[in-house]
């Protein structure tokens, strides 16, 4: 991902230019197939808007996607068929992921037929091998079922389901887990992870809650503010945060190991910035502990790398 930009157009009455909102921001970052990576933050800080950019939802403002070698830029008809049959998503709500009126038989052939795979044994096979990944239970007593009358848990097995039908590379979840009940998210967050590990899959999780990524993840993305304003390795980043927003994301969580920790605690540092009129110069300096005056209010920090392979955009590390 290549300073990616993702803004929006605001305007009131659908016609007067308010301004941009800079949802994505300057966003630069390297995934390695295998890995699984979390892009960590508080709502409003755009880890959302890069997920649907990522799938080509959004287009780019400025900056570009970059996928086995292909620009996502340059993708159109078949070639974008196949960049959205090699990105699986997992939407966050999965009560409004799947179509209500459709069976799980036919939820999951959908994307198959749409992709050309129009062959019924074919698709029944692979229907089968998905729910069987999944743990969804008897495919008999499973296919014929709605929405409705599954779990939410369960629920969210078909959304994943779906997403691995078409056996794609990478796989996007916008925070597959929050809108569950407590009781099931551990289960689906492992079941994510064995999937990602038996499949070797590129796994990229967007969340707000730090507690549960040292296990679901081997990197950690810190967005503030449409940016990422830190990354390392899993436990670096954990054990050593650089950032002071990191810091203060760490804070708040009483056991950052506690992998059911059902609490989602805020930030206790006022309210996240907008995203129209950003702050100058460090964003987070409006809320910053040790936010340096004539420096951290007027220029924006430089990426540093305090440790090795740790980076922090942060003044303090100059
Ligand atoms: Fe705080 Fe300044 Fe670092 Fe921003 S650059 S996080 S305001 S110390
Ligand atoms: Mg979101």
């Amino acid at each position: 991902v290549r300073d990616l930009h993702t803004w929006f157009e605001l305007r009131q009455w659908g016609f007067l230019r308010v301004g941009s909102v800079r949802a994505v921001d300057g966003v630069s970052f390297d995934l390695e197939r295998g890995e699984s990576v979390a892009f960590v933050g508080e709502s409003g800080c755009g880890k959302s808007s890069l997920a649907r950019t990522l799938l080509g939802l959004y287009r780019p403002t400025h900056g570009d996607v970059v996928f086995d070698g292909h620009h996502l830029s340059a993708l159109a008809g078949k070639d974008m068929q196949w960049y959205r049959a090699s990105v699986g998503y997992v939407q966050q709500d999965p009560y409004g992921a799947l179509p209500p009126f459709m069976d799980v038989r036919r939820i999951l052939a959908e994307p198959l037929r749409i992709h050309g795979v129009t062959d019924r044994q074919e698709q029944e096979r692979r229907i089968r091998q998905v729910l069987d990944e999944v743990r969804l239970g008897p495919a008999e007593t499973v296919l014929e079922k709605f929405p409705h009358m599954l779990s939410g848990g369960q629920q969210q097995r078909v959304v994943i389901a779906r997403a691995l039908v078409l056996e794609p590379s990478l796989i996007i979840a916008d925070e597959p887990v929050s809108m569950l009940d407590a009781s099931v998210r551990v289960e689906i967050l492992n079941l994510l992870r064995r999937i990602q590990t038996e499949r070797e899959l590129t796994l990229a999780f967007i969340t707000h809650d730090l507690s549960t990524v040292r296990h679901y993840a081997d990197r950690i993305f810190v967005m503030y503010a449409g940016r990422v304003v830190e990354q390392a390795p899993v436990n670096a980043l954990l054990d050593h945060p650089q950032h002071p927003y990191t810091q203060a994301l760490l804070a708040a969580i009483a056991d950052v190991d506690a992998a059911n920790a059902q609490h989602q605690r805020d930030v206790p540092l006022g309210e996240p910035p907008s995203l129209l009129h950003p702050p100058p110069g460090c964003r987070f300096h409006p809320r910053c502990p040790q936010a340096m005056a004539g420096t951290c209010n007027v220029d924006d920090p430089p990426v540093f790398e305090p440790r090795p392979g740790h980076q922090s955009a942060c003044w303090l590390h100059r």
